[in-house]
Order: C-alpha cells, then structure tokens, then sequence
C-alpha cells in the first residue's frame, strides 16, 4: 500500500492537521493519481465541521481534485500516464446494482463519496487535500488539455452542480435565470449559464461583487438587503437557483418566479426552512433541490467548459493556509474559489 500525505480533520471542532495515511492497493481497473490542486467547496466546511451530522473522523476533505495519471492497471483503456485528470464527488456507485444508470447514479444508494465513505476494500474514502488518490477508471474524469489544471479542480464539483440543473431546467436563450449567492458555485453558474445563452441576474447580499458578476458574464446584479429587490423583480424568472450555504427566506425568493417558474436549491444550509403553501401554489411554482451530477454529465460539463473556455476564478493557497482560507470562506470573502497547491506539502 502506498503511502499519502495530507491534512485531516480529527474533529468537529479542531482545526485541519497533517495527516499520514495509506491509499488502498491499485486493482487492474483502477488509475493512480497524482493530486497537483484541490478545491475548498463549503461541504468540505459542513462537513469537517459535522454540520450534516454523518462525519466520521478523521476525514481528509477535497472533491474537487485535478491531477497527472501516475500509473493505470492492465484493464484501464481510457487514460495513460501523464493525462490530465479529475475525481469528483464520488468515486464508485450502484455497488449492489446489477446495471450502472449512467444518467442518475449519483441519486442512487450506494454511492461511494470521494471522502467521508467506505471504499471498495472497506476502507475509509479520503479526498483530495493530499498527494495522491486510487480510483476506478469509471470515476476519473479527463480534463480538456486547454484548461489549466488549478483553475480546473473547481469545476469537478462547483461546475457541475450548476451545470446539471442549469441544462435540466433548460437555461438558454430566452430564458431569464437568477443566481443566488455570488461564491464558489454561483460564479460558476453564472459563467456556465450565461455559455449557455440565458440571461443571468445575481442576487447578492450586496453589491461589492457586481462589477465581477457583469464581467463573468451577468446582464443584472442586485443586492438581496435591499427589500426593493424583491418589489421589483417579482414574477421576472423562469429559473433561479439557490447555491446559499445558510438558512435564507425562500418564500420571498419564491416570489421572483414566473408563472410556472422553478426554484432550484443546490446550498445545504444546516437548518431547515420552512416554506409557505401559498409562496407556490399562485403561479404553479416549483421548489426542487439538485446533487452534483452523473460521471457521463461530468465529463459533457468538462468538454463544454474545454469548448467555452471556461474554468474557476481561483486564489491559490499553500495548505498551510487551509484553516484560514474556511474563516475566509465563511465570510463570502473568497473570489472565488480557494484552490490548495498540493506541492505545498512538501514546504
Ligand atoms: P460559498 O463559496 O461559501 O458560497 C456561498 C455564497 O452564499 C456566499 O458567497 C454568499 O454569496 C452567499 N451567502 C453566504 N451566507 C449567506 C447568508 N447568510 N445569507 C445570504 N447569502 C449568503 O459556498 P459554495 O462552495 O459555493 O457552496 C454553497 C453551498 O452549496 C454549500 O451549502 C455547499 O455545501 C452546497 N453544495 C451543494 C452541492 C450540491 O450538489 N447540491 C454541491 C456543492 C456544494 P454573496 O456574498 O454573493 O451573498
Ligand atoms: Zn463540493
């Protein structure tokens, strides 16, 4: 077994530490990898934090992890060594299945998280704040050789988990969607959505942001502590989607939508809020929640950003840096995404 270096939350209430572990032994279907950058998502924060209450310590966070193929087993014909190449939120699937949906396996039980799970062996899964992963050929993305692999490891989970309700809900021309929460994923939709060809507004707390928001690609940008916001653009959207990590007022947001508009929940505040019968039923509205998305979406969400030339805004950080950078985090002071150098771990 080969040995891993990397940082680990021991507790809910400790800070991210170094941590040595050993990654489970290559099978012939498997790619070995080495991690050269990895995202901070805030469900890394929820849940080092046992925000979710399903933490078992100790857990080396990082799902968005981008990488160079080290070594493949004799099975694997999609990657060789060299490649550039991603892991998500999940790293197997459909364990008991006889047949792998390819279209919604990450809805189904037994969906192996890429931390935080039990792997194949029976091992704890440990993520991507560390020097190097083992993974079923099935679960590794390839990353389009255009895009730089730092600003690249954001869109293996922040990308995805706009790109998938964005299409589902069919953003496009003609098509007014707002995006709740300017952080790591909301500027992701807005750049992915605006590609898209639908017309983005952002709802911000304020408006320190909105001269990036325009720039990335938002034709409106208003801030959600003005109460005016909401007289004025009630009933403007078709789509909006909530990418906001604390307990906010869905019903006033509920009150943006069209006829027949949906609300799309992504954020996993920790708390439950409630929802008024009468914020959805005048006007046939939705409230749907979306997760990440399927490998086969990964990859047509990875080829799409390759085609656009899209990738995260990033702050590169030592990990050194990495209890700082949740502080930061969780005061929305991120633009946008904070990505860990892994080579950092030899300092
Ligand atoms: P983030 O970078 O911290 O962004 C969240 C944004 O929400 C902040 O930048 C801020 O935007 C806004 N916000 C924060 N606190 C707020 C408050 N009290 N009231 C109103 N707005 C507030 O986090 P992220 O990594 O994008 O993740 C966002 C959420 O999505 C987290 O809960 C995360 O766990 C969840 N998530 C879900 C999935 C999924 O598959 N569904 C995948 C990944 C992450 P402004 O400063 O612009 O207001
Ligand atoms: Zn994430």
């Amino acid at each position: 077994m080969a040995i891993a270096r990397g940082y680990a939350a021991t507790d809910a209430s400790k800070p991210l530490t170094p941590f040595t572990f050993e990654r489970r032994e290559p099978n012939d279907d498997d790619v070995v990898i080495d991690i050269k950058f990895a995202g901070i998502c805030h469900s890394d924060i929820h849940t080092v934090r046992n925000e979710w209450k399903n933490a078992v310590y100790p857990i080396v966070p990082g799902h968005e992890i981008a990488g160079v193929v080290k070594a493949v087993g004799s099975k694997v014909t999609k990657f060789k060594v060299g490649d550039h190449v991603g892991v998500g939120c999940f790293v197997d699937s459909c364990v008991g299945c006889a047949s792998r949906d390819l279209d919604n396996e990450h809805y189904m039980p037994g969906l192996v998280q890429t931390y935080n799970s039990v792997d194949v062996d029976g091992t704890a899964t440990q993520g991507g704040y560390s020097d190097s992963i083992v993974v079923k050929e099935g679960y590794v993305l390839a990353i389009p050789g255009n895009l730089p692999l730092d600003a690249s490891a954001p869109l293996l989970c922040a990308g995805i988990t706009l790109y998938s309700p964005l299409k589902h809900w069919n953003a496009g021309p003609g098509k007014k969607v707002a995006i709740v929460g300017m952080g790591g994923l909301g500027h992701m939709g807005v750049k992915i959505g605006a590609a898209m060809g639908a017309d983005i507004t952002v709802l911000s707390q304020t408006l320190s942001k909105k001269e990036d928001g325009l720039k990335l690609g938002a034709k409106d940008y208003y801030a959600t502590s003005d109460a005016s916001t909401f007289e004025k653009l009630a009933g403007t959207f078709d789509l909006i989607i909530c990418t906001v990590s604390a307990e906010i007022d869905w019903n006033a947001y509920l009150g943006l939508l069209k006829v027949n508009g949906s609300m799309v929940v992504v954020g996993a505040p920790e708390n439950a809020i409630p929802v008024h019968a009468f914020a959805l039923i005048p006007g046939r509205k939705s409230l749907s929640g979306s997760m990440i998305g399927s490998i086969k979406e990964t990859q047509e969400m990875l080829d799409f950003c390759g085609k656009h030339d899209i990738v995260s805004e990033i702050e590169t950080i030592n990990i050194q840096d990495v209890n700082e950078a949740y502080e930061r985090v969780l005061k929305s002071d991120v633009r946008y995404r904070f990505v860990i150098d892994i080579a950092s771990l030899a300092a």
